[in-house]
């Protein structure tokens, strides 16, 4: 429980905290720290230095961007849960936020750290992925922006590169039906299984929490909704092009037989 030796420096801007990425090897951006400390104590990860990005005061907003908002990537869970704006535009994400372990957990773990994390069991990714929201990412060749479809690429591996800084997330506005179902076995756990399901341009867009090595979209689900299949119906494909972990709290096959059944609750909230 005792982590590795480490250097550890705090980065008074974005620029400050790409130019230590970027002259220090395996160094890692301190945000909420609420999965990488724990992840270091476990020894898991082993960073040569913490760059301390959670004093960064201007990475922490919700503006109005076209339509939707831009969200910067040290916004704690807290504001996001509690923000009018997300609220009234997106209110998918303020609902994940709210379920996103205790209150503790909320007042320190940001937006950016669950979605930089990458780790298929986090709610947030789910819903972005659902969303199709857009990361912005800042390096030492300036910004891009990355789609929620291309960042998670592998089990807690994003398509950030190594030197850059996660700085705002861009979600849509909402303007169907949404649904957000958590599944866990006792309050403030992480997900046994989740699913995100949002309505967009008269389909219907699935994402599913802890169902393989990465946030996953449902497809055959979204598929057969498009084809007019009904929700029970386009439910029982939920599990395909998944892979679930067995674990301490189920086994693959409970949750392969979980995802139906919150599938169809979430498209039938969703469509209703
Ligand atoms: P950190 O731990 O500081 O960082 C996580 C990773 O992201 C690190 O690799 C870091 O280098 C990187 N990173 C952070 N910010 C950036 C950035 N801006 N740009 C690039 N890289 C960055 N999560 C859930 O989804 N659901 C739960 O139910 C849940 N329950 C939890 C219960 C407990 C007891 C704990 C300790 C955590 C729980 N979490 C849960 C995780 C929590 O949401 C974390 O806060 C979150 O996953 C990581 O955010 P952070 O700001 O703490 O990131």
């Amino acid at each position: 429980m005792i982590p590795a030796a480490f250097d550890y420096a705090r980065a008074g801007s974005v620029d400050e905290a790409i130019s230590l990425l970027g002259a220090n090897d395996d160094a890692k951006l301190l945000a909420g720290g609420h999965s990488l400390l724990p992840a270091m104590k476990l020894r898991i990860a082993r960073p040569s230095m913490l760059i301390d990005i959670g004093r960064l005061k201007d990475l922490s907003y919700v503006r109005e961007h076209g339509d939707g908002l831009a969200i910067g990537a040290l916004t704690r869970h807290h504001d996001v849960a509690t923000s009018e704006a997300i609220h009234s535009v997106c209110p998918i994400v303020a609902d994940a936020a709210a379920a996103i372990g205790d209150p503790q957990v909320r007042h320190m773990g940001t937006i950016g750290g669950a979605v930089a994390h990458g780790d298929p069991a986090g709610d947030m990714p789910t819903v972005l992925l659902a969303l199709e929201a857009t990361m912005v990412a800042n390096g030492p060749g300036g910004e891009r922006e990355i789609p929620a479809t291309a960042f998670f690429t592998s089990l807690f591996e994003t398509a950030l590169e190594p030197d850059e800084v996660l700085t705002e997330i861009r979600v849509p506005k909402l303007t169907g039906g949404w649904s957000f179902l958590k599944f866990n076995r006792r309050a403030l756990d992480w997900a046994l299984v989740g699913v995100a399901a949002v309505r967009s341009n008269g389909g219907v867009h699935v994402g599913l929490t802890n169902m393989g090595l990465t946030p996953l979209r449902a497809s055959g689900v979204e598929e057969a909704v498009a084809s007019g299949t009904d929700p029970a119906a386009a439910a029982e494909r939920a599990g395909e092009g998944t892979a679930p972990p067995t674990d301490a709290f189920g086994s693959a096959e409970y949750r392969q037989h979980l995802v139906k059944v919150l599938v169809r609750r979430a498209l039938e909230e969703a469509m209703g």
